[in-house]
């Protein structure tokens, strides 16, 4: 049928095989590493995990510059290590997590911070603190096949030259494979979805010109520049 206008051409990420992966959806789990949990104000307690979604044209590409959004004076950083779902499913075992995963990569997710600590004070949604035009950037993804389990490794961001973010996945809160199983007992996976895995603590704000780079073991860094605010 003719359309009215053109649909959005999807985000193709370009992965180490040849072929891109086209991005679907985006799932972020909030507070996965103690230690940023308590940055943030948070005690955690073992309690299930908690995701949030930002639309999958919120991916910026690695190499690119990103405009600091309207709206904030306080946009954080947060490296993380990105899943990509090969495979979908519904109520996907732990055990069967693997089968469903397509690779890795090194991202961000990037956030209101002030906006977000409004909405915690006030009960509401995080949609305008995470939900961000290019706030999702995202490096090549590397297939499972070559890079293993991502259940241990450095994973680290330089602002500018300066370490900021200095962690191991292995403190992830919720591993790999029960962050798939909860995730997939409320929504149904697909291929071409992300799952942002939660940040580091080291959190911190950007200026326009820094220069972001997101280093984790096996992986191909990802690296943003800040740029200046976009034109009305
Ligand atoms: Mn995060």
């Amino acid at each position: 049928m003719a359309t009215l206008f053109d649909p959005p051409a999807p985000i193709i990420a370009p992965t180490t095989q040849g072929p891109g992966f086209p991005v679907r959806r985006l799932f972020c789990i909030g507070q996965n590493y103690a230690a940023h949990a308590r940055e943030m104000g948070a005690t955690p307690d073992g309690s299930a995990p908690f995701f949030f979604t930002k639309w999958a044209d919120t991916v910026a590409l690695s190499g690119t510059t990103i405009a600091y959004p309207p709206e904030t004076s306080d946009y954080h950083f947060e490296a993380e290590l990105v899943v990509a779902i090969g495979k979908g499913g519904r109520s996907i075992a732990p055990a069967d997590a693997a089968d469903h995963i397509y690779g890795y990569a090194a991202g961000l997710d990037m956030t209101r911070r002030d906006l977000q600590a409004q909405a915690k004070g006030k009960g509401r949604p995080w949609d305008v603190a995470k939900n961000v035009e290019q706030a999702a950037p995202l490096g090549v993804i590397h297939p499972a096949s070559e890079t293993g389990p991502m259940d241990a490794g450095h994973i680290g961001l330089t602002c500018n030259g300066d370490v900021r973010q200095d962690g191991d996945l292995s403190d992830m809160i919720t591993s790999i494979p029960d962050i798939i199983a909860y995730i997939s007992r409320f929504y149904r996976l697909e291929p071409g979805d992300l799952i942002y895995t939660g940040t580091p603590s080291g959190v911190g704000p950007v200026a326009v010109g820094d220069h972001l780079i997101v280093t984790i073991d096996g992986l191909t860094p990802c690296e943003v520049r800040i740029g200046a605010p976009e034109a009305a």
